[in-house]
């Protein structure tokens, strides 16, 4: 075996596109993701932030496949937000996203790469959104955005 492939093999943020299985803890909820964890974003909005904004994954919604459990899921969305988080209702975790930011080109699905299936999070790289302040066209960068102050 090559270092290459051993890499890729220990290393979910050089594995390209893959299909990987997650799910909630507790099992009532399971669903498929094809994406490349190259790409993992933290973001400092409000919302990310109460959730514990762990890292996220985006893609087109045709990406995603909930396997089981629509039935155990509960939403969340900010009233008038297209932008939803789905969680399990037994055991509590955040488990995907779903939402419409024209700006991140359009239509999209989320999950927490916390939630997948023998993904270690600690190994992948993070990119950064300044959501908080909505500097969407800054994009992410490689460190947090700090929070600016309130002029009240
Ligand atoms: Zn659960």
């Amino acid at each position: 075996m090559t270092q290459t492939q051993n890499d890729s093999q220990q290393n979910p943020a050089k594995a390209g596109v893959r299909t990987y299985t997650g799910g909630c803890h507790c099992g009532a909820v399971r669903y498929e993701a094809t994406v490349n964890l190259a790409d993992v974003s933290r973001c400092n909005c409000t919302f990310c932030t109460k959730f514990g904004n762990i890292g996220n994954v985006s893609m087109k919604p045709s990406a995603f496949r909930l396997i089981k459990g629509q039935e155990h899921v509960s939403r969340y969305a900010r009233e008038g937000s297209p932008n939803s988080r789905s969680f399990c209702k037994h055991c509590g975790v955040m488990c995907f996203g779903a939402g419409d930011v024209p700006e991140l080109g359009g239509e999209f699905r989320s999950v927490g790469v916390n939630t997948l299936d023998d993904v270690d999070p600690s190994l992948l790289t993070y990119q950064y959104w300044d959501g908080r302040h909505d500097n969407w066209q800054s994009g992410p960068r490689s460190s947090p955005w700090p929070f600016q102050p309130t002029v009240s």
